[in-house]
């Protein structure tokens, strides 16, 4: 690198304003997460607590440690040596003695993956480098970039930054919210992106308070305000038994949705319970509520009543 490289490297990120956002994880290739072929970037940190989230290492806007028990071959190569005869790989998922400064040098000297450090910060500049390496599979497929979490307007600067930059280039945008947020940040976020993909978990507001600790009158709110700015919307429910799991719910919903002009689709999802093994892997084992699988019969017997009630209603 020549004398004048190695300068600009320094006085760089001096100069440009260099916006950080933490995220969990970046997925290539997704075709799950909007519409074509899609980079999704998941940020961390969530307002909400749905009972049923399959994702809990994005509630906490703080970095944590995973343990993945059957990826320990018990080498104690993390063992930190003046606490070798009490400390176990499990402690560092736990508030404990650790900092997590320290956590995450014990965790970091792991080779075999079993204790890993969940959550990490990215520049925007650093993200579209990663993003654009895709391009032309978005341009193939009419693809582009989601950022999902978590809570993504929990870090609306970042988001908006990254979209900002995304639109310059020509790429689509998407977002994947619960919506539950002051109504300024949704418009500024909205300026920038090309499709919103929201839940209505439950039409009652107290039933929603009860299941994800929010109600949900600001997200009905934000939804119509996204209508009225003619915002693409893709608007979800994820059916849970013993929550949601029953048409007088669900058609409610379908009532409001069918009000939306600029609603795309809307789509049931069923529960599942593949999350189970990442509470436990943070320590979350308490926060795991038990729901039981939906069936296949029930779940196709709910898409066919609300296709029959809602117009743009996507099967799954
Ligand atoms: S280094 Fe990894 S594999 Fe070895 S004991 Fe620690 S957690 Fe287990």
């Amino acid at each position: 690198m020549c004398y004048f490289s190695r300068i600009w490297s320094v006085l760089y990120p001096i100069f440009v304003n260099r916006i950080m956002g933490r995220i969990t994880q970046i997925q290539s290739m997704s075709l799950h997460d909007g519409p074509g072929i899609r980079t999704t970037v998941f940020t961390k940190g969530c307002n909400m607590r749905c009972a049923w989230c399959h994702n809990p290492e994005t509630w906490s806007s703080k970095l944590q440690i995973q343990f993945l028990k059957n990826k320990c071959i018990d080498c104690k190569a993390c063992y930190p040596s003046a606490t070798t005869s009490d400390f176990t790989p499990s402690l560092l998922v736990r508030p404990n003695q650790y900092s997590i400064s320290e956590s995450i040098t014990i965790a970091e000297s792991c080779y075999t993956g079993a204790l890993e450090v969940v959550g990490k910060d990215v520049y925007v500049d650093e993200l579209l480098k990663t993003i654009e390496k895709d391009r032309e599979f978005f341009d193939e497929s009419g693809g582009g970039i989601t950022i999902s979490g978590g809570e993504p307007l929990l870090q609306a600067e970042f988001v908006i930054e990254v979209f900002k930059k995304c639109k310059q280039k020509g790429i689509h945008t998407a977002i994947e919210s619960n919506l539950h947020s002051n109504s300024e940040i949704v418009k500024k976020v909205a300026e920038y992106t090309d499709l919103f993909m929201v839940d209505i978990k439950l039409w009652d507001s107290e039933k929603h308070k009860k299941w994800t600790g929010l109600g949900n009158e600001l997200v009905l709110e934000n939804i119509k305000l996204l209508n009225v700015l003619g915002k693409k919307l893709m608007i979800r429910t994820p059916v849970v038994p013993g929550v949601n799991d029953n048409v007088e719910e669900l058609s409610s919903i379908a009532k409001f949705v069918n009000e939306l002009d600029c609603l795309e689709t809307y789509e049931l999802l069923p529960y599942h319970s593949l999350g189970n093994g990442k509470y436990i892997a943070l320590g979350m084992e308490n926060e795991i509520t038990k729901f039981d699988q939906i069936s296949k019969s029930h779940f196709d017997y709910l898409q066919d009543e609300m296709a029959l009630l809602c117009k743009k209603f996507k099967k799954n």
